[in-house]
């Protein structure tokens, strides 16, 4: 077994008992990012000598006998966080040669902890999208099949997980770009509740619904990652005092009642996948989990409501992308008004254009009533909705996406179909739940992912519900990548 293929925990194991050193562990993820991604693409920037350079450091802290979980674990950050000294594009041309001036919090975090940046990876450009086609710098490719997409818009974090490109990545998902693209990978993906992890220093997209999180091998692995990158952040006020939320483990299902919400099983769910979900229903009670329908008619409002309010929010983060303060600049325009629409219109791509436009109409005076202001309070419905369904279960278990990862291109001319690909993720992004997918399954040789949503700042109990059904399940559904 290479190294680059175990879990944080294995190998923190073995970095801590000397078994291997960081230096080691760090080549073969970086032999192994030589060796697939030119196929996979799931890397912008590969950062080598730093990389070398931490894991050497973190060695030297282990000789000195410190431990911690993280401590020369070699990870990729999607490239809409920011890295200091290290490009952070968001996947975009107005941003394609921006260095950071600082780290996010998230990576600050990790720093400290020792654990190794390896570089940067893909996205749809400015997190907008499902599939990472909307990258300016070309789409990610799925590991499990070239030809398909990865999900997004972390696809390419989620897809160099699963090739054993690094021990983990951190994604960002503001309407389900860590869980969609954990589903159509095959990995687990982690939404933490929103104000759980900071956001300082990452790139806007949507403020209100924006939370970085962890893409890993485990469930359990995600769970070491929350414990680094979380809590309260002077820099992000809306962040919280992690005392504050519960913390007690679940060691068995027996006894746990999952609800299942029953507008979440409709129609237009495949029959692979559904076959799949209602096989890992079984799993569930068989043990021990209670299963009970519960209703959520608000949901059908998710996917609007989400495509109202994220533009809105997008319109007015990406104002600041003017070709003055940041960014490309076109420098031969003449006039203000000429610098900002040709810097604008050569930056930007179609879908980040086409979101800039929706936003602006929605918030625009004579539009604001009639669509932002009801689309916020159906919001708070949706919210207040969900709260009360998970005050009377342990979590909710939903498909992740309606069908695992599709071709490349196969949707790509259509805007509406893509905004479909968010169906079973909006509604906790909108109330700002936490949520894991892991892998449930595959259908034809594809990974189909289910989805545990949690009460407010309980990831908890999800993260502990995931753990066990894996380790029940033999863990992973990996396979030897055909590469
Ligand atoms: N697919 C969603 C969108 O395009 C989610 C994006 C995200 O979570 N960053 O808005």
């Amino acid at each position: 077994m290479k190294l680059n293929e175990l879990t944080i925990k294995e190998a923190g194991e073995k970095l801590q008992s000397k078994e291997i050193t960081s230096v080691e562990l760090t080549r073969d993820c970086l032999a192994r990012i030589k060796a697939v991604d030119d196929k996979i693409r799931a890397c912008l920037t590969v950062c080598e000598e730093e990389a070398i350079a931490a894991a050497e450091e973190a060695d030297r802290r282990i000789a000195r006998g410190e431990s911690g979980a993280f401590l020369g674990i070699p990870y990729l950050a999607k490239d809409n966080i920011m890295t200091r000294g290290v490009k952070t594009t968001a996947a975009s041309k107005i941003l394609a040669d921006y260095t950071a001036p600082f780290d996010a919090t998230v990576i600050e975090k990790l720093k400290k902890a020792g654990a190794v940046l390896l570089g940067k990876t893909n996205l749809d450009e400015f997190a907008h999208g499902a599939s990472t086609e909307n990258s300016a710098f070309g789409p990610t490719h799925n590991p499990w099949d070239l030809d398909r997409v990865p999900g997004g818009s972390s696809g390419g974090s989620a897809a160099a997980v699963a090739a054993d490109m690094c021990l983990f990545a951190l994604g960002t998902d503001t309407g389900g770009s860590i869980r969609h693209p954990a589903a159509f990978c095959g990995v687990a993906g982690l939404k933490p509740s929103y104000g759980r992890v900071s956001r300082f220093g990452l790139i806007a997209m949507t403020s209100s619904t924006d939370v970085p999180g962890p893409l890993a091998k485990t469930a359990e692995d995600a769970e070491l990652v929350l414990k680094v990158i979380a809590g309260r952040d002077k820099k992000d006020p809306t962040t919280v005092d992690p005392k504050k939320a519960p913390a007690r483990s679940v060691l068995s299902l027996s006894g746990l009642k999952i609800g299942l919400p029953k507008e979440y099983f409709i129609d237009g769910l495949e029959k692979d996948v559904k076959d799949i979900i209602e096989g890992a229903k079984k799993r569930f009670a068989e043990l021990g989990a209670r299963l009970v329908e519960v209703e959520l008619p608000h949901t059908k409002y998710a996917v609007p409501v989400y495509y109202i309010i994220t533009p809105s929010e997008i319109s007015s983060n990406l104002a600041r992308f003017d070709g003055i303060r940041y960014g490309l600049s076109v420098s031969e325009a003449t006039g203000l008004r000429e610098i900002y629409a040709q810097s604008r219109g050569r930056g930007f791509g179609p879908e980040a254009k086409r979101r800039i436009m929706l936003g602006t109409y929605a918030l625009s005076a004579g539009y604001f009533d009639a669509y932002y202001l009801k689309a916020q309070k159906v919001r708070a419905k949706i919210r207040e909705e969900l709260d009360r369904v998970l005050d009377t279960v342990d979590c909710l278990l939903t498909p992740a996406t309606p069908h695992a990862a599709f071709k490349i291109g196969a949707q790509s001319d259509d805007p509406l179909k893509m905004y479909l690909e968010d169906i079973f993720m909006a509604g906790p992004s909108l109330a700002g739940l936490p949520a894991l997918v892991i892998p449930a399954g595959l259908a034809d040789n594809l990974p189909v992912g289910l989805q545990l949503v949690g009460r407010r700042f309980d990831e908890k109990t999800i993260l502990d519900i995931g753990r066990i059904y894996e380790e029940a399940e033999g863990r992973t559904i990996k396979k030897e990548l055909d590469l």
